[in-house]
């Protein structure tokens, strides 16, 4: 579904370059939930800010679907992003939208006529536990149920894949253990490939099948997440991991 071919991204910055993703070669299959884990400044976000180009990588391709992403016009590309819903740590909602329009908003972007954008919405919302809280407007819903929000707005487009950057991270413990179920029911139910990016362990051990280590921009480790939780080889995996004594 995803493949990633060395890829690598430098950033000119004025200290000079600093490459922050180093020949990343990985494959994210049709169907997975897939974790990227790693610690802070590992290059998590940027990795999964170039799989859908809002970062134009310094070299190397992104394979989705058949595609190589890098020899799309700007056209196709907007097009294919139809395909990668993303959700964030903050949610990024529209303060002045109410649930229901934040969740039309990308299907008024795409043309979806009104009514049936209100429709699918509706739907969403439904879907996501928020049949009450269709006209509340982003300041008067909790943490989880932004979360919430954001996630109906990332499937509004029927996307093949969900982009989650630490999207738990803002959230309690039950608040997490909730939205984390509504994700693996998303996969189960409509078949959605999540790639799911994290510090927090019990998120990959919760819901993905497997996870990749990253450290310093290289994936320094990648394998079934029970094996990886069982046997963790590298040192990363071993600190993230391995009980502190
Ligand atoms: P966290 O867990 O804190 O979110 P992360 O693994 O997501 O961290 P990234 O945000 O991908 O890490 O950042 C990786 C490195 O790239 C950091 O050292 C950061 O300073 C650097 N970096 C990210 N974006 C830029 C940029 N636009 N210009 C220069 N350096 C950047
Ligand atoms: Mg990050």
């Amino acid at each position: 579904m995803i493949s990633l071919r060395n890829l690598c991204k430098t950033f000119e910055t004025a200290n000079g370059p600093v490459e922050v993703l180093k020949n990343i070669d990985l494959d994210i299959k049709k169907g997975e939930v897939f974790g990227i884990i790693g610690l802070s400044g590992a290059g998590k976000s940027t990795l999964v800010r170039c799989i859908n180009l809002l970062e134009k990588p310094t070299s190397g391709e992104i394979i989705f679907d058949g595609m190589n992403l890098m020899k799309l016009s700007r056209k196709e590309l907007l097009k294919v992003r139809q395909s990668m819903g993303m959700v964030f740590q903050s949610f990024n909602l529209l303060q002045q939208r109410t649930a229901l329009k934040n969740v039309c908003y990308p299907l008024e972007i795409a043309h979806v006529p009104k009514d049936r954008a209100r429709k699918k919405a509706v739907e969403l919302l439904e879907m996501v536990g928020l049949a009450d809280k269709l006209n509340a407007y982003p300041s008067q819903l909790s943490g989880g149920q932004k979360q919430r929000v954001a996630i109906a707005r990332a499937l509004a487009t029927d996307p093949k894949v969900l982009l989650c950057d630490e999207i738990t991270s803002a959230l309690d413990p039950n608040t997490t253990r909730s939205i984390l179920e509504l994700l693996q029911n998303i996969n189960r139910t409509m078949g959605v490939t999540i790639v799911m990016i994290t510090h927090e362990m019990e998120v990959i051990e919760q819901i993905c099948h497997r996870v990749a280590v990253i450290n310093g921009g290289r994936i320094v480790e990648m394998g079934d997440v029970k094996e990886v939780f069982l046997r963790p080889r590298s040192e990363t995996a071993k600190q993230l991991i391995l009980p502190k004594s």
